[in-house]
């Protein structure tokens, strides 16, 4: 796991890019967005593995994930659906080693042909 303190999450919990938090866990939109809306629960404890997160920081990572999906979609109408994802590990595709939540929202026809969803992890294997 990286210094903490070279940690870019460890650096924007104390920045004007939290958009909100809790006593556990902060919220921001996400600097290279895959859908516009996508946004990253974070716990502020600097962590890399979400199966090392406590009982506390998962519920308050959950009740930042309803309460952040209910304002996305109060805020934007055309969002239909979501996705949500946690890459753990390297080897999953993780590249920021602080665990973080990703919620992205997903509108009709931002790809051709959405099913399968998160079995894209492995391209060729997301439709079956
Ligand atoms: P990972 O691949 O580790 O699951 O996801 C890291 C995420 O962090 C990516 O979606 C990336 O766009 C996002 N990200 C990288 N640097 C920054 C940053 O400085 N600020 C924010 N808000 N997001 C970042
Ligand atoms: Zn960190």
């Amino acid at each position: 796991m990286p210094d903490a303190n070279k940690c870019i999450f460890c650096e924007i919990v104390s920045t004007n890019r939290v958009i909100d938090q809790g006593n556990k866990c902060f919220v921001v939109r996400d600097a290279f967005p895959v859908t516009k809306g996508h946004t990253l629960i974070i716990p502020k404890r600097h962590i890399s593995d979400y199966f090392d997160t406590t009982d506390d920081e998962k519920a308050e990572i959950q009740n930042l994930l309803m309460k952040h999906r209910r304002l996305l979609l109060h805020c934007d109408e055309t969002i239909k659906g979501f996705n949500i994802g946690i890459n753990v590990g390297e080897v999953s595709g993780q590249t920021v080693f602080h665990v973080h939540v990703h919620l992205i929202p997903r509108r009709l026809g931002d790809v051709q042909n959405p099913r399968g969803g998160v079995r894209g992890v492995i391209p060729e294997k997301q439709q079956y």
